[in-house]
């Protein structure tokens, strides 16, 4: 398994014996991990807030070492005595976003907004290993006839897209812009097209991005570097955007999306890359802007996602598979701006 031991270092393979179950415990044998850009911020230990201010993940209850890999498929290996509804042998999606099960949020089905997250792959162990632990049979869902690599990147990359695509009202009537073309772009150009989308309008500064998102079937491309950026959105959506899906979230790319909406319209941040925004506030009132963040799915979200999945196919978004032992590399790749869709690691 490979885990983080020390934070800003490359992960270290270290060996274990397989674990036990013991309880609702599940024993994935581990048949695919997709390799997520939230993987580099966890490995660096921090989230850059702009002006020079750091969110630590130490601070936020992550322990090392811990074996990170949140996008995972395994098959059901053994059971823990009081896990119900699993049979061994069965391939499932580990729905890694898990909270505490007992507070108010985990209670109205939003573990995803728990305080006292233990998300697999970030506060407790995750897919980049040969077995993986999953606390209960409810974080399980059945992949059926899904190749194991196409699922994986479901877990995080679709259930965020989907997560911020359900907050869009305009979705069916008026084109949603995406700020970002890598790996959650593409996924997120894809479920709006499976979830009845009016059309997407797709922002990345990388034009073979840009191609990428093309190709996906985006209605237009804009330079996200371009100094008029803004101003093109605007103009193709004749007046601004109703909604922009931020999945990038730095300083520039909240600055065009911010700046593109029209009166009424909705700026979902969603990626973790770090800065701030400085906005007027009368302009949010006379307006009616909305700011909204959106972290990861839910339980029901996930489970919605993979009934979607089921009836329209899986995400066309490119894969690439590596042998678990490159994990390392390919998240320098990652760093590096040099992947296209997603890469996802097969022990
Ligand atoms: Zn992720
Ligand atoms: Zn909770």
């Amino acid at each position: 398994m490979f885990q983080l031991c020390v934070c800003g270092e490359p992960l270290k393979c270290n060996e274990a014996p397989t674990p036990e179950p013991a309880g609702t415990e599940v024993l994935l044998k581990v048949l695919a991990a997709g390799v997520c850009h939230s993987d580099l911020h966890i490995a660096d230990g921090w989230f850059d807030l702009g002006g020079g201010k750091r969110l630590s993940l130490a601070e936020r209850g992550m322990k090392l070492p811990v074996t990170l890999g949140h996008e995972n498929i395994g098959k059901v290996v053994a059971i823990g005595p009081d896990a119900k509804g699993v049979q061994i042998g069965a391939r499932m999606l580990a729905h890694p976003w898990i909270g505490c099960s007992t507070c108010g949020a985990c209670r109205r089905g939003e573990e995803n907004l728990c305080r006292a997250m233990k998300s697999l792959g970030v506060f407790s162990n995750g897919g980049y290993a040969d077995y993986m632990i999953v606390p209960h049979p409810r974080y399980l869902f059945e992949i059926g006839d899904l190749p194991p690599e196409r699922a994986a990147p479901l877990a995080c990359s679709g259930v965020t897209t989907f997560g911020a695509l359900k907050k869009v009202p305009t979705l069916a009537t008026e084109p949603t812009v995406i700020v970002g073309a890598g790996g959650l772009g593409l996924m997120c150009l894809d479920l709006h097209q499976k979830m009845g989308g009016h059309s997407a309008i797709i922002i990345d500064v990388d034009p073979a991005k840009r191609e990428a998102a093309r190709e996906g079937g985006a209605a237009h491309v804009v330079d996200g570097g371009a100094s008029d950026a803004a101003q093109q959105i605007v103009d193709l959506t004749q007046g601004g955007a109703w909604a922009v899906i931020d999945l990038v979230g730095s300083s520039q790319s909240a600055r065009v999306g911010y700046d593109s909406l029209i009166k009424g319209g909705k700026y979902i941040i969603v990626g973790l890359y770090g800065g701030d925004l400085t906005v007027s506030l009368p302009p949010i009132p006379m307006r009616a802007l909305t700011i909204q963040g959106s972290y990861v799915g839910s339980i029901p979200e996930m489970a919605e996602l993979m009934d979607l999945v089921r009836r329209t196919g899986p995400p066309h978004v490119p894969v690439a598979t590596r042998p678990l032992d490159d994990v390392n590399a390919v998240m320098e790749q990652l760093r590096a701006g040099r992947v296209i869709g997603r890469v996802v690691l097969t022990p």
